[in-house]
């Protein structure tokens, strides 16, 4: 029995009619951009983080930059971010002018380390851009105490939803950062049927400036106080994400689930270390968009092909560190400068965790990844 790495048709089998009934209310209403849907469904991102604004836009990659945008970053700044994620923390960095500036991660959670963030800051520090790797919140209230005066962005594209105990109170993804963005890309927990983004905040005047920027900076139609972008979250889009909504609890559960019974089932090969099951901090309730495995002793490659061969899929997120991307060869990085995320790049190997994976399917790759080391 093959088992994709993720499987969009299964969760859509369950949601079919919701789903489709809605879009066809907007296709019937012919009002595509905006509107209320996008407004009902930013309410409902808001209510979910705990913040008091969410603005939504195209798609993830833009939600930073226009977050970026917002607080006036551009050339000459630095902005202090980790190099295990996804290319569009940095790119959009680098796309509004700014210096990337990269810093080492926890070897544990894959997220940023708080006093590396506070070692790389400078007078031209202008915010921190932390992710929220694989569905568990990096430790955003250290991360702002190692900075004070510097904004947070919290890059959530992978975890909304997932929560953070900080002294003794449950906070959500979006809630303590001065702005944090989300995706709504296809393979995200909540993710749409095309692009998606959108935007929290606690700031009503950085709300107003993202209101403007995603519409050409103009608060009022033909008249620009800035030069924004065209970044809006589809009608057709916010109607899907908001019949989803609803689930995305119940799913996030049953990827916990789906990891505890690997868990369960690697707990002695992780006693021997053939490998490492995914460390959650004690703090943290990950919503799981990854359950992703280190391999160590160079044999990851081979594991992945072995279950390759078993119609498993599986895949590398990432396979190289941002700071050792040719295009930031002109910042000057080197091997050696983030060692915990090129060792992260070399070992790990992310397995199929969506909520849909039926009993036989987790067995299946349990199966093929005992198999592995047993020959
Ligand atoms: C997916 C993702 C993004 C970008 O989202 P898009 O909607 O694809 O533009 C940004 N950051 C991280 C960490 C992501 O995983």
């Amino acid at each position: 029995m093959p088992v994709p790495l993720l499987d969009l048709k299964a969760q859509h089998a369950t949601i079919r009619d919701e789903v489709v009934a809605a879009m066809m209310k907007v296709v019937d209403a012919q009002s595509f951009i905006l509107g209320d849907p996008v407004a009902a469904f930013e309410a409902e991102v808001a209510a979910l983080s705990h913040a008091r604004y969410a603005i939504g836009c195209a798609n993830g990659t833009d939600a930073i930059l226009l977050a970026m945008r917002a607080l006036d970053i551009g050339r000459g700044d630095e902005v202090i971010t980790t190099p295990f994620t996804f290319f569009a923390t940095a790119g959009t960095i680098h796309n509004v002018g700014a210096t990337p500036v990269f810093v080492d991660i926890e070897a544990t959670t894959f997220n940023i380390l708080p006093d590396a963030v506070r070692a790389a800051r400078t007078s031209r520090s202008k915010a921190v851009i932390p992710v929220d790797l694989f569905g568990q919140m990096a430790a955003v209230e250290q991360v702002s105490a190692a900075v004070p005066g510097l904004p947070v962005i919290e890059d959530a594209a992978q975890s909304i939803g997932a929560r953070r105990m900080v002294d003794g109170e449950s906070r959500m993804a979006g809630e303590m950062a001065a702005i944090c963005t989300f995706s709504f890309f296809p393979s995200k927990n909540l993710g749409g049927y095309g692009d998606g983004g959108m935007i929290v905040t606690q700031d009503a005047s950085i709300a107003e400036r993202l209101k403007r920027l995603r519409v050409h900076g103009g608060a009022k139609q033909y008249f620009h106080d800035e030069v924004g972008y065209n970044s809006r979250l589809d009608a057709l889009q916010a109607v899907v994400l908001s019949a989803k909504l609803p689930h995305l609890g119940s799913w996030s559960a049953k990827r916990r689930e789906n990891a505890a019974y690997y868990d369960a089932a690697f707990a002695d090969l992780a006693a021997e270390r053939a490998l490492a099951t995914p460390y959650v901090a004690p703090e943290n309730e990950s919503i799981f968009n990854q359950y992703t495995l280190r391999i160590p002793g160079g044999r990851r490659d081979a594991l992945q092909s072995f279950l390759k061969e078993r119609g498993i899929g599986t895949s590398i997120y990432y396979p190289l560190p941002l700071h050792l991307q040719p295009c930031f060869a002109y910042l000057g990085y080197r091997e050696g400068q983030c060692p915990e995320s090129e060792r992260a790049a070399k070992e790990v190997l992310s397995l199929p965790i969506y909520p849909e994976l039926s009993r036989a399917q987790l067995d299946e790759v349990v199966a093929g990844v005992t198999s592995f080391f047993a020959a």
